[in-house]
């Protein structure tokens, strides 16, 4: 089978750790121990938002001594702070046979596009929106101070003039369905234009 990598892009706090988790929940109900989707965890020199653990948080010295040594596989600076997925146990995973689920920004998608080393991967690009009430809704509610929120808005709306570059653009209105669409393309399921196609999923 062909080694695979999807990759989520999406505005921030458009609720993409969320369809990720659900995703995953999914595949673990219809596979059970069987499921071949892995999700590699990033390192950020950011400071931690509450209780988040979807990172390695790293001092700057950290960071910059694993970019070095050539840790990292792409990586993306983001409101002045480094995000990089390392790159070996992507490697490995792949190699295991797993679907590896990038949740990275377009400058990491482009690096992944371009990376000779993956010339025989299957990548599929996906990008997850939200209206713009909803996510500044949601940037409050985890959290995010006034400041943050207005940048992260600014940069929400400059992401907009690169969606074309995506293989897919969802708009994240319910993370049930979200999560569904994107299981259905990790498989290779039919997703139609608006979205996944709930009768084939429930047809049993
Ligand atoms: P946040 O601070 O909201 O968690 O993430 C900010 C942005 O960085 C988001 O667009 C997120 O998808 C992106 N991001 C998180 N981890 C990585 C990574 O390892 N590589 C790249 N390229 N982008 C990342």
């Amino acid at each position: 089978m062909k080694k695979k990598i999807v990759i989520i892009s999406g505005f921030s706090g458009v609720g993409k750790g969320s369809v990720i988790h659900r995703l995953m929940e999914i595949d673990e109900l219809v596979f059970k121990d069987q499921s071949k989707i892995w999700l590699p965890v990033s390192d950020t020199s950011r400071t931690m938002r509450n209780k988040e653990d979807n990172y390695n948080f790293v001092s700057i010295t950290d960071f910059q001594k694993r970019v070095n040594e050539g840790y990292y596989l792409e990586y993306n600076c983001y409101d002045e702070n480094g995000y990089r997925t390392p790159r070996e146990p992507v490697l490995d995973a792949l190699g295991k046979g797993e679907t590896v689920i990038l949740e990275i920004d377009r400058n990491g998608m482009e690096q992944i596009l371009s990376d000779e080393r993956l010339i025989d991967v299957d990548i599929i690009t996906i990008f997850i929106c939200a209206n713009a009430n909803k996510l500044q809704a949601r940037l409050l509610h985890r959290g995010d101070g006034k400041d943050d929120i207005s940048r992260r808005m600014i940069i929400a709306y400059n992401e907009l003039s690169h969606l074309s570059k995506y293989d897919h653009i969802f708009i994240n209105d319910d993370i049930d369905k979200t999560a569904l669409r994107v299981w259905a393309l990790v498989h290779g399921l039919p997703v139609s234009d608006d979205g996944f196609s709930e009768d084939l999923f429930y047809q049993g």
